[in-house]
């Protein structure tokens, strides 16, 4: 049997970063190198590290990288193209060549005799990759998946991790994040809503916004949003970007190929970024123009407070700062105290969520989707995780470790080991997409509820699906779902039939002024609508002729 086992030297919170290294068969495997010091590696040979696979170009994962190559050029470092373009990012001013292999995606690679590697979109960022590692001892083959960061729910530049791609995969060991812990988190389009909402209230108040966020990822969404959504394009609004923020929107125009379809139609009319003539205008806020007046109303998003500008006291105008929730700010927004502002008269805080990890939620339905043996949680502040590994349906079918940087975790895998079956929901929870109505040809929208495939393993799904329509009707606040069936569909075409061939109170003799006046008719003497039909109708047509 095959040994596996784990040893975690950093695991991302606020101590340096996410830093793993797997023992699997006879190969030492660093999943992620977030250290911005390598002193807990050396501890442990690292020269004798085989391998290191790196889920994604974010500081916390990939800090340590460059350092770790220099000492150890020997090691080979996976990426996927996209990450190895970001990669640069996090060592500005720095000549960094290109020192990583891209592997493509979903295209699993022997790198070490009997160990293939494979890569898959995770969503979260552009080129963040699930990792799957796959190992075979001659008697049977071991499976370990590492999620690095990931989400389901698309976003404004990356989709997001499609379930559907792991189905089937059964690993024996899952390697994942728990960020944000138990926590529901609304839907991502709802969210992106919500945030809009505030950002058009404080502009319609005449005040000039303050967005600090991490200048990777958060930034290139958020001015995403501000470029293309409805309520923006041709207003007057002057968006600014700071020097990281900045140096990662160049980033993402080099890596345009690789972004969603509806992004690479939308930098076919006009630059996805930095617009000085289409509003709402973009620019650098170092730039030529922005060393300018700022003219309001402005919404910079920077990732430290600004190079050029004056201290926070003697900054001129009225301003809104707004602090993402959840976000773990990395050092370069850390060292400066945003909540402070709030002492000087000119600012006022808020804040928002646009979350792109997995929700508590989504967490356990990758979980139960990959039932696996095993189950690794790092990632997230202590209480987020145990939140999720004090979760009763994750304790009675995994074997659940949580374990802190330093410390040893040894994962014998059973031979006997039944993948655990997955709890069977009494309620199914979903999400609501609102398609926004086009005005143009009038449509009114269209709403589609997302339910997970699970609720057709339950009996009663093929007589609810039989005919694919459904119909729905409030009852209270509540809305009421119903599968019609293929007996029903053929009664209603019955009806419609009949009423083509004329046999509704319209064309009926006692119909008249909207009532009807057939003494032999319960509705006798009852207002009736034209298209209402009864057994009792006698064809006008008939006595004329
Ligand atoms: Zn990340
Ligand atoms: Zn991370």
């Amino acid at each position: 049997m095959a040994d596996i086992s784990f040893f975690p030297y950093g695991v991302g919170h606020r101590d340096g970063g996410v830093c793993l290294e797997l023992n699997l068969g006879p190969y030492r495997i660093l999943l992620d190198c977030g250290l911005a010091d390598l002193t807990p590696l050396r501890k442990r040979d690292p020269g004798a590290i085989d391998l290191v696979v790196c889920s994604h170009a974010h500081g916390d994962h990939a800090l340590g990288l460059w350092q770790l190559h220099q000492q150890f050029p020997h090691i080979p470092i996976l990426t996927s193209g996209v990450t190895q373009r970001l990669l640069p990012l996090n060592w500005l001013g720095v000549d960094v060549p290109v020192f990583s292999q891209v592997l493509p995606w979903r295209s699993p690679q022997e790198i070490l005799p009997n160990l293939k590697v494979e890569l898959m979109p995770a969503g979260h960022l552009p080129g963040a990759a699930l990792v799957l590692l796959e190992y075979h001892n001659g008697d049977r083959l071991y499976r370990v998946v590492y999620t690095g960061d990931y989400c389901l729910s698309h976003l404004q530049l990356v989709d997001g991790l499609a379930l559907a791609q792991l189905r089937g995969l059964r690993p024996d060991v899952l390697i994942l994040e728990g960020q944000y812990g138990s926590r529901r988190l609304p839907h991502r389009r709802q969210q992106e809503k919500q945030f809009i909402q505030a950002i058009e209230a404080v502009l319609a108040k005449g005040r000039n916004i303050l967005l600090p966020v991490p200048p990777l990822g958060l930034a290139q969404e958020i001015l995403k949003l501000l470029r293309t959504h409805h309520q923006f394009t041709g207003r007057q609004v002057n968006l600014w970007a700071g020097k990281g923020v900045a140096g990662g929107c160049d980033a993402y125009q080099e890596i345009l190929a690789y972004l969603p379809d509806n992004v690479r139609n939308f930098a076919q009319h006009q630059p996805l970024f930095w617009d000085d003539k289409v509003y709402p205008h973009l620019r650098p806020l170092d730039g030529p123009q922005g060393k300018l007046s700022l003219s309001s109303p402005s919404l910079v998003v920077t990732e430290s407070w600004p190079g050029a500008w004056p201290s926070p006291p003697a900054l001129p105008g009225l301003w809104t700062v707004f602090l993402p929730r959840l976000v773990e700010l990395p050092d370069c927004l850390v060292n400066f105290a945003w909540e402070n502002l709030g002492q000087f008269p000119q600012y006022e805080l808020a804040d928002y969520l646009l979350a792109d990890h997995s929700d508590g939620r989504n967490t356990t339905q990758l979980i139960h989707n990959l039932r696996p043996q095993h189950l690794v949680f790092v990632h997230g502040e202590r209480s987020n995780i145990e939140d999720l590994t004090s979760l009763e349906e994750l304790q009675s079918r995994y074997q659940l470790h949580s374990p802190a940087a330093g410390n040893w975790v040894a994962l014998p895998i059973g031979d006997r080991f039944v993948q655990p079956t997955p709890p069977l929901p009494q309620i199914y929870e979903g999400e609501i997409h609102e398609l926004e109505p086009d005005k143009n040809v009038h449509h009114l929208g269209e709403v589609a509820i997302h339910l997970d495939g699970q609720i057709m393993e339950n009996s009663r799904w093929a007589k609810f699906g039989e005919t694919g329509i459904v119909q729905a009707r409030w009852q209270g606040e509540e809305l009421i779902l119903r599968g019609i069936s293929q007996r029903e569909l053929l009664r209603q075409s019955q009806t419609i039939r009949g009423l083509a061939d004329g046999d509704c109170c319209t064309n009926c003799l006692y119909f008249q002024h909207y009532h009807c006046r057939n003494p032999e008719s319960p509705l006798m003497g009852l207002q009736v609508r034209g298209d209402g039909h009864c057994p009792v109708f006698r064809s006008a047509d008939n006595v004329q002729s």
